[in-house]
């Protein structure tokens, strides 16, 4: 099945009161493992509220949304909530590290939530993932000592703590300068290549989208070209 299925998703904001308005006015798109695909488009244009409903933190209002072939929509909140854990990796503009903690307690963050493996288990794959992202020797370090690129290479590594199918990128370099941006670009593509894992990369850089598979715009919530 593919990763990701979007068939007419809409989305209304302010239900039933009058100041109801539609916001997504039936979005189709179909994302297969291994796509790395830029979303681009102006401010207000939808991008967050469409990102919000792939994640499976909001839910649509129209359409149907298949992630691995399953529909979501027949799915219950705690139900919901697994998939999200488990299918899913989010990588953030500002990269929500918690600064008490160290860069690999960061990584563990997902798996201490799931409580799926044992702790030396947890350690071991954090670790992994931080040699993967080249942050080997930062991992005892906290966050804030890090510099903005390698805090967001922290955030890739904590998006892949739990293997996820399709990792959801907002902006991840729009705070970083080129050099950083184009580093940590650049590391999510290597891991797409490496693993197969699909990416949704939401970008204002032209540079940076067209180095991606395919570059799908989102105007005034609709698909444009
Ligand atoms: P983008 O991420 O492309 O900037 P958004 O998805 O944030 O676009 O916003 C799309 C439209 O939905 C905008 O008109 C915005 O004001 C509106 N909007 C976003 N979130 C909400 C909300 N929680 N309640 C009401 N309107 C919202
Ligand atoms: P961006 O364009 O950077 O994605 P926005 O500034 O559009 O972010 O939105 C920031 C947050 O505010 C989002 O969570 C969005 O859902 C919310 N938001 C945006 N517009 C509205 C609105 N009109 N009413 C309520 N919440 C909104």
């Amino acid at each position: 099945a593919d990763v990701l299925t979007l068939d007419g998703i809409r989305k209304s904001y302010n239900v039933g009161t009058p100041v109801e308005t539609e916001v997504l006015h039936g979005i189709d798109l179909t994302m297969q493992r291994g796509d790395f695909l830029a979303l681009m488009g102006p401010s207000g244009s939808g991008k967050s509220t469409l990102l919000n409903i792939i994640g499976l933190l909001d839910r649509p209002t129209g359409g149907r949304l298949l992630i691995n072939g399953e529909d979501t929509g027949q799915l219950g909140d705690s139900a919901l909530t697994h998939l999200r854990g488990h299918a899913i990796g989010f990588v953030f503009q500002y990269h929500y590290l918690i600064s008490a903690f160290t860069a690999r307690e960061n990584v563990m963050m997902p798996m201490l939530v799931d409580r799926g493996r044992p702790d030396t288990a947890m350690e071991q794959r954090a670790d992994e993932l931080l040699d993967r992202v080249g942050l080997s020797r930062w991992r005892n370090n906290s966050a804030t000592n890090m510099s903005g690129g390698q805090q967001q290479r922290v955030a890739v590594a904590r998006a892949l703590a739990m293997d996820p199918d399709l990792v959801l990128a907002d902006e991840p370099t729009g705070n970083l300068d080129t050099k950083s941006a184009d580093d940590v670009f650049e590391l999510m593509r290597e891991i797409n290549r490496e693993r197969g894992t699909t990416f949704l990369l939401v970008t204002h850089n032209d540079d940076l989208a067209a180095r991606c598979d395919r570059i799908v715009r989102v105007v005034d919530g609709r698909i444009a070209g």
